[in-house]
């Protein structure tokens, strides 16, 4: 069997004149997005993820600030910084670096960082938006769906299995895929589910979100079947780190019929998914 084996930046590539369009259109009505990364000291598995986003955000001319934070901050700093940067005329979207300092409360940031900026969907509003028509979802989750769509994966019915419940990933994911127009008949799998291969061994589709590396090959998943690879793990192997995505992709040539690397799967398409986001808050902020 040939297996499809999905490029994400080549499905970025096929995007981005339509984003760059839409930066056009706004900035000839003197509307310039911008996007804030707040950012903490110290070593942080995001700092790739940034890199990207100031790659890309050049390729499509909008501007990007990473602010970094000392990660000992203050509570009473921190809300100051996020006050100051919600009022801001200057900056229309903003990404906090996950998770927060120890130090700093999540659930404030949840409640105050202004949801009109949210460029990742955190806050409660947007969360609460998700039951609805908003377009605005987090950008993991999107990018998952935006690759489904893009390559028709989806049917009305099908079982599709997502192995994750976090809020960032696996909850919101759930919901996208339960929408009218996708019609997915989705079952959510965590790390307290038993036998986990019932479940993913008779899905058409299985999306990975645990991040746990390569955990799951052929004897869990279903022959000729869709595989959509979210995790990453950096795994040191004889002394050099690596990147590992959640299934052993090799095991799957000649096996699933459609599956996504790590790296350079559902990674650049977040990233896309993270600035499509920028744009429509600004759209629906017109
Ligand atoms: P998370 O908050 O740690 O959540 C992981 C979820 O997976 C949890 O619900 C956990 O279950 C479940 N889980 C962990 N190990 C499992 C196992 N062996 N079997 C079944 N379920 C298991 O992580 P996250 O933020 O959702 O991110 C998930 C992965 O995606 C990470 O590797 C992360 O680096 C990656 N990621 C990739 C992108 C991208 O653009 N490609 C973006 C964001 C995140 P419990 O709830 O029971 O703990």
């Amino acid at each position: 069997m040939n297996t499809t084996i999905f490029n994400g930046s080549r499905f970025v590539e096929a995007r981005k004149t339509g984003l760059i369009e839409k930066i056009k259109y706004l900035e000839e009505q003197s509307i310039k997005p911008s996007l804030t990364v707040i950012s903490f000291s110290g070593d942080r598995p995001s700092a790739s993820y940034i890199r990207m986003m100031n790659k890309f955000s050049k390729e499509i001319g909008v501007g990007l600030d990473v602010k970094v934070i000392d990660k000992s901050i203050t509570q009473s700093d921190f809300e100051v910084i996020i006050q100051e940067m919600n009022n801001s005329t200057e900056i229309t979207g903003i990404i906090v670096d996950m998770p927060l300092p120890g130090s700093l409360s999540v659930e404030w940031l949840r409640k105050n960082l202004s949801s009109a900026k949210d460029v990742d969907a955190i806050t409660y509003a947007r969360k609460g938006a998700l039951f609805s028509a908003s377009r605005i979802s987090p950008s993991t989750a999107s990018a998952v769906i935006n690759i489904l769509e893009y390559n028709n994966l989806v049917s009305a019915g099908d079982h599709v299995v997502v192995i994750g419940r976090s809020e960032i990933v696996g909850m919101p994911l759930t919901l996208l895929l339960l929408k009218k127009g996708m019609d997915a008949t989705v079952t959510v799998c965590h790390s307290k589910t038993k036998n986990i291969a019932d479940y993913t061994k008779n899905a058409k589709i299985v999306v990975s979100a645990a991040g746990s590396p390569e955990f799951l090959g052929k004897e869990e998943l279903m022959e000729n079947g869709i595989v959509i690879d979210v995790g990453i793990s950096l795994v040191n192997e004889n002394g050099k780190y690596i990147i590992k995505g959640d299934v052993r992709s090799s095991d799957l040539i000649g096996y699933s019929s459609f599956i996504t690397p790590v790296p350079g799967g559902v990674g650049p398409v977040t990233t896309y998914a993270l600035f499509n986001n920028l744009i429509e808050l600004v759209r629906e902020s017109k």
